[in-house]
C-alpha cells in the first residue's frame, strides 16, 4: 500500500500528547479531548507547488498530500469540494459593502458541507479496516456518513432527534443506514451512540472524537486561499455547530503559512454565528470563558446550530480570540428574513445555517465592526431544499 510521506503523527490539542497516525484513534483518553493531525510541513514546502494542485481536477482530493489518507485507491469520492465562491452583488449594496462573497457548500454530494468532512473520515476507516461506523448527528451529517459509508461498502448506524429534517431521514435510510430516532437533542444522541460503539465495537465518527473529519472540512480553507489567490479576505463568517468547519478552516490557514505559500501576513477575522435559541458560544465568548457551558432547552429550526456543547469548544473559542474575530446569534426570525432575502436578491435558497451569517453580517455592520470596504466571505454550509418542512 502507499504511504503519505508527509503524514506525521496525530497530538491531542490539550495535553499535546503523540498518536500514531497509522493506527485507529479517536481522542486523547487523558484529557477528554480532540487528536489534531500533523504533516511534515517543512518539506511539503520545498517539494509541493501550489499551482500544480490548482491545475489538478477538480474537488477536495486534489490536495491528497495534506489530507490524511494514504494510498488514493481508498479515497471515497463523490465528487466533493470546490464549490463555488460568488459575488453578493446586491446583497452587498443593500448593506453598503463593495466586496461581499459567498462560498456556498450546497453544491456538494448530500447538499451539505458535511459531506467534505465524513468524505474523509469514511476514507481513512475504510483504509484503516474499520467496517461499522456509527455517528449522532442533528441531520447532515447522518445523510453524508450514510452515502459515504455506502460507496465504502461499510456499515452505517445513525442516531438522530426526532424531529431531525425528514430529507436527512430519508436520505440515510435510502442509503441503507439504520437509523435510531430519539426523543431529545444531538447530545442525547451521542450519549447513545458512544454507548452502542462501546457495546458493539461501531467507530463513533461524532464531531471531533475521530481527527478526519476536521481534515476534510480544512479543505474550505485552502480553496478559499486559493480562490483569493492566497490573499485571505477580512472577515469570516462561519455559522456554528460543533465547530469543525470554523477550526478546520483555521487550520488550513495555518498549514498554508507554514507551507509559505500565502500572499500577506493577514489574517481572517473568523465570526461564529449561533441562534439565539442554542448559543453557547457567543455566551462563553462575550464572558471571557476557555469553555461553553451546556446551553439547556436548545431550539432552533437552522438543525446544524443545535449543538449545545461542542466536543471542542476550546478550540472553537481560540480560533475566534487567536484570529481577532467574535462570535453572535440570530433569531430564527431574522435566519427566515435572510434566507427570503438571499434567494430574491441573489437566486440561492440556501440553508438557514448559511442564512444566519448574513442575519449575522447585518448585526455586525449596525455595530460597525466591519468597514464599508473590507472583504466579507460568507459560508453557506448547506442547500435550503433540505429543510422543506422547516419552512411552513
Ligand atoms: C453541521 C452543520 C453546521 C455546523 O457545522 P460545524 O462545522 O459542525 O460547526 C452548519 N450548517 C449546516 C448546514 C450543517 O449541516
Ligand atoms: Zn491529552
Amino acid at each position: 500500500m502507499k504511504a503519505n510521506p508527509y503524514l506525521l503523527y496525530l497530538k491531542c490539542s490539550d495535553c499535546g500528547r503523540e498518536f500514531s497516525a497509522r493506527k485507529v484513534h479517536t481522542f486523547c483518553p487523558d484529557c477528554q479531548a480532540a487528536l489534531i493531525t500533523y504533516y511534515d510541513l517543512p518539506t511539503a514546502r520545498r517539494q509541493l507547488d501550489r499551482d500544480a494542485l490548482r491545475a489538478r481536477p477538480r474537488g477536495m482530493w486534489r490536495w491528497r498530500e495534506l489530507l490524511p489518507v494514504e494510498d488514493p485507491a481508498n479515497e471515497v469520492t463523490l465528487g466533493e469540494g470546490d464549490t463555488p465562491t460568488l459575488r453578493m452583488p446586491r446583497l452587498g449594496a443593500a448593506l453598503g459593502l463593495s466586496q461581499l462573497f459567498l462560498k456556498d457548500e450546497s453544491a456538494n454530494p448530500t447538499g451539505s458541507f458535511k459531506a467534505r468532512g465524513l468524505g474523509a473520515a469514511v476514507s481513512r476507516a475504510r483504509e484503516l479496516g474499520i467496517e461499522k461506523v456509527i455517528i449522532p448527528t442533528a441531520g447532515n451529517a447522518g445523510g453524508a456518513m450514510a452515502a459515504y459509508a455506502a460507496r465504502a461498502g461499510i456499515r452505517a448506524h445513525i442516531f438522530m432527534p426526532k424531529d431531525t429534517p425528514q430529507a436527512n431521514i430519508q436520505e440515510s435510510r435510502m442509503a441503507g443506514a439504520e437509523v435510531v430516532l430519539i426523543d431529545g437533542l444531538i447530545s442525547d444522541a451521542a450519549g447513545m451512540a458512544g454507548v452502542k460503539a462501546r457495546e458493539e465495537g461501531w467507530f463513533d465518527l461524532s464531531t471531533f472524537k475521530e481527527p478526519y473529519r476536521l481534515e476534510g472540512k480544512k479543505v474550505m480553507g485552502y480553496e478559499i486561499a486559493e480562490f483569493f489567490n492566497y490573499q485571505l479576505p477580512d472577515v469570516i463568517v462561519y455559522p456554528t455547530g460543533g465547530g469543525t468547519g470554523l477550526v478546520g478552516i483555521w487550520k488550513a490557514i495555518a498549514e498554508l503559512a507554514e507551507l509559505g505559500w500565502l500572499e500577506t501576513n493577514k489574517r481572517p477575522r473568523m465570526v461564529a454565528v449561533q441562534a439565539e435559541g442554542c448559543a453557547p458560544v457567543p455566551r462563553a465568548f462575550q464572558a471571557g470563558r476557555e469553555f461553553c457551558d451546556f446551553w439547556t432547552n436548545a431550539h432552533t429550526l437552522a438543525s446544524g446550530l443545535r449543538v449545545p456543547k461542542s466536543f471542542a469548544d476550546r478550540l472553537i473559542l481560540n480560533t475566534l480570540r487567536e484570529s481577532g474575530g467574535t462570535a453572535l446569534a440570530v433569531s430564527d426570525e431574522a435566519i427566515f428574513a435572510a434566507q427570503s432575502e438571499i434567494a430574491k436578491q441573489e437566486g440561492l435558497f440556501v440553508a438557514p445555517e448559511g442564512a444566519a451569517t448574513y442575519a449575522a453580517l447585518k448585526e455586525l455592520m449596525r455595530q460597525k465592526w466591519v468597514t464599508p470596504t473590507e472583504t466579507i466571505l460568507l459560508l453557506n454550509t448547506g442547500s435550503g431544499l433540505k429543510y422543506l418542512d422547516a419552512l411552513q
